[in-house]
């Protein structure tokens, strides 16, 4: 039997980090991370899609480990602007995250409260050494609010209003977080997924 569990985490995002390895952990898998192998990875996120740049971020760090490995590729998508800042979430204006925050705020600033919905989405892709792959996606809906609220979290998080918590993702405690976020319902998926194609037979 191969023993699965070691899988190699290809982000440098310290915070994704923590989440994706508090989840992934909790499902039983041992996690290395790129600091741990001393590899560096950083393709450039070419695709159109989530699903797409997810694939490239962990093909790029199972070349180079040889371990399977996950990667994520995530962002916002606001309905009031047609989607964006979709997949660049994190190049949306040059600057930090509360610079892309507030270009978000301004951009909105005309925007009704009934037309301000958005969704986090988070593609996960593991890419094994034979080059299978196993994938899924997962969401999660909120409202722009008008103003920064909260200094948890990272990214957009303090513009991010989750409605059934009455809070933002930067004032709901990080391990709330864990459980509804984008990334934890699509490492639900994942799980899942990932449980079907072992049973199935794969990686022999
Ligand atoms: P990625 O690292 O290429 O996946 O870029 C994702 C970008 O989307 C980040 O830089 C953030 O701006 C945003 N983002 C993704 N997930 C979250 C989240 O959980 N909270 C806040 N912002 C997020």
């Amino acid at each position: 039997m191969i023993f699965l569990n070691k899988l190699l985490i290809a982000t440098n995002n310290q915070k994704k980090l923590k989440e994706l390895s508090a989840i992934l952990v909790d499902l039983g898998f041992e996690c290395v991370t790129l600091k741990d192998m001393n590899i560096e990875c950083d393709p450039e996120e070419t695709g159109t899609t989530f699903a797409e740049n997810s694939y490239i971020k962990a093909k790029c760090g199972m070349e180079l480990s040889k371990l399977p490995c996950i990667a994520d590729d995530s962002g916002l998508m606001v309905d009031a602007l047609g989607g964006a800042p979709g997949i660049y979430s994190a190049r949306y204006c040059e600057g930090t995250d509360a610079d892309r925050t507030a270009f978000l705020l301004k951009n909105m600033e005309n925007v009704a409260d009934e037309n301000r919905t958005a969704r986090f989405v988070s593609a996960i892709t593991c890419v094994f050494p034979n080059g299978d792959t196993v994938a899924a996606e997962g969401a999660c809906e909120g409202v722009i609010t008008r103003e920064v609220m909260g200094d948890g979290g990272f990214g957009y998080d303090p513009v991010f209003l989750v409605p059934a918590h009455k809070a933002t993702f930067a004032e709901i405690p990080q391990a709330v977080k864990n459980e509804i976020s984008h990334r934890a319902n699509a490492l639900k998926i994942f799980k899942k997924k990932m449980e079907l194609y072992l049973s199935e037979g794969g990686l022999k």
